[in-house]
């Protein structure tokens, strides 16, 4: 891929100079050479966002005033933009952070041209205010307004998917944005500000700064900021959460996960037919997912045969460059992703757990930051492996012996964000998805559906996106009792 260089940030509509000379250089995860660069936002280019995004909502003919019909035009033509360049977003996000083109093309390039329209439509058909008969006498107009500026920030893994969780929702709501994306997947952020442009958004309704973290909690703080919408690891999101908490800002929160898998006794694994559907649940973006099903439950009965069939599904995936059409596994993101999915690897045999394939680099692969696809049997859920967030590609094959234990194991983790039950009988898979302690669950399946919420519960996280549930997130409500 050709060297990237951009000079400007994307602040009140505008390509404009940066505060400082400093940089961030992407850098590809499959041959860690650098690709490109761009400036790196400073807290005096954070106010000028903000301010740009304040004065775009404070405007009295501005963005939140607009009708919904013209907003949802204005989301269906920056969608149409993004539509034509998903094949450049597509690239530059797997270029960046490792993730198959194959998988790009599906979600990074798709999914946020999906989310606008989708958005688009339900601005178009929803009300923005109704009128309630009252108990006391008057009618009461209930009204629901955008909620101000949005602090958007959003983690490397799913850089336009994740962003567009965000500023889909908002966009229709009459919010505006400062998005400040991670500094690990920096050049797909600047096609997203080149579509906003092109597709008409006015000036300062979608304002970009790639920045790290301290330049992301100085943006969480802003005083002109109204509301937070992150997604990253727990742990960034308690610390997000406190500080929103101190402000009394809203703040939607969307964290780790570790997630369990649960095979029942009568489910049909032949690869053959599922072996698609159970990569997307449990290996997807090379496990740097945050739903995915990373705990395997099997019951005993069957634990030989399910912990060889994962063996043999891990083994057959094919590992290589994130660009190649072909790769299943790409790169994990950052070398310091590697070193953390080596230590977990290394926990992992040290507590005793048995690895049946993988659980080392590769071979032919001498650049770029491989993992084997890896499957851990004789995990007890109690190990760290099965406690805590891994984010490669790891799975752990845990044993269960009846339905209620597997709920038990299921639900006995800090976290809660997705899930699935594999079975042959659709209704127990049902029954069964109900009792388990999670935003989202599948059964034979799994993936975010856009017209329903997606979130966590636990240290998943506070709130949901997707769905016409996610508007709220950007809205508030007023009640006007009229006399
Ligand atoms: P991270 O928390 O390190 O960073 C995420 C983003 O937040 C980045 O833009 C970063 O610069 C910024 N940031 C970090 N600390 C901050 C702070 N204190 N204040 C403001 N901004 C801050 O996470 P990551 O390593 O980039 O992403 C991986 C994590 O994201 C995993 O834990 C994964 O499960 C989670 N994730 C969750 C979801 C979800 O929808 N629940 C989706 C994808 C990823």
């Amino acid at each position: 891929m050709d060297d990237i260089r951009y000079d400007s940030l994307f602040i009140g509509g505008d390509w404009v100079r940066p505060s400082s000379d400093a940089r961030i250089t992407a850098v590809s995860a499959s041959t860690e050479e650098p690709i490109g660069s761009v400036p790196e936002a400073q807290e005096a280019d954070v106010d000028a966002a903000v301010a740009a995004a304040r004065r775009a909502f404070d405007d009295p003919a501005g963005w939140a005033h607009w009708s919904p019909a013209d907003r949802a035009s204005a989301l269906d033509r920056l969608a149409d933009v993004l539509e034509r360049r998903a094949e450049d977003v597509a690239t530059r996000v797997s270029a960046q952070n490792g993730m198959p083109v194959a998988v790009a093309r599906q979600l990074e390039g798709s999914f946020p041209v999906v989310l606008l329209r989708y958005y688009a439509g339900l601005t178009r058909e929803s009300a923005s205010e109704e009128t309630r008969p009252g108990l006391f006498g008057g009618d009461t107009l209930v009204r629901r307004e955008p909620i101000g500026v949005v602090g958007a920030i959003v983690p490397w893994n799913f850089p336009q998917t994740l962003a567009a969780f965000k500023y889909a929702p908002a966009l229709a709501a009459g919010c505006t944005l400062v998005i400040k994306p991670s500094p690990e997947t920096v050049l797909d952020s600047y096609l997203l500000a080149e579509a906003v442009a092109e597709a008409g958004i006015p000036a300062g309704v979608v304002n970009i700064v790639p920045a790290g973290r301290d330049v992301g909690a100085y943006l969480v703080a802003h005083p002109d900021v109204d509301k937070i919408s992150f997604t990253g690891s727990t742990a960034a999101g308690r610390s997000i959460g406190e500080v929103c908490g101190r402000l009394l800002r809203p703040v939607t929160l969307e964290l780790g996960g570790k997630s369990a898998a649960i095979v029942l006794d009568d489910a049909n694994l032949d690869l053959k037919s599922v072996a698609e559907k159970l990569f997307t649940a449990t290996l997807l973006n090379n496990g740097q997912t945050c739903f995915l099903g990373t705990r395997v439950l099997a019951p005993r009965a069957r634990y030989r045969e399910i912990v060889d069939l994962f063996t043999d599904f891990a083994g057959a995936l094919t590992v290589g460059d994130a660009l190649d059409e072909s790769t299943q596994i790409g790169p994990m993101a950052t070398a310091a992703q590697r070193d953390r999915v080596e230590r977990y690897i290394a926990k992992g045999k040290g507590d005793g757990a048995r690895v049946t394939i993988g659980g080392g680099r590769p071979a032919g692969l001498d650049r770029g930051w491989f993992v084997e696809p890896t499957i851990f049997a004789d995990v007890d859920n109690n190990h760290t492996i099965a406690q805590e967030e891994i984010f490669g590609p790891v799975l752990s094959v845990i044993p269960y012996t009846d339905d209620d234990e597997a709920v038990r194991i299921a639900n006995d983790s800090d976290y809660g964000l997705g899930g699935t039950v594999w079975t042959s009988d659709p209704d127990r898979g049902l029954a069964l998805a109900k009792r388990v302690q999670t935003g989202t669950i599948g059964v034979n399946t799994y993936l975010p559906e856009p017209t329903a919420p997606f979130g966590g519960v636990k240290a998943s996280g506070i709130g949901r996106e997707l769905g016409p549930e996610a508007l709220v997130n950007y809205q508030q409500l007023k009640s006007v009792y009229l006399g």
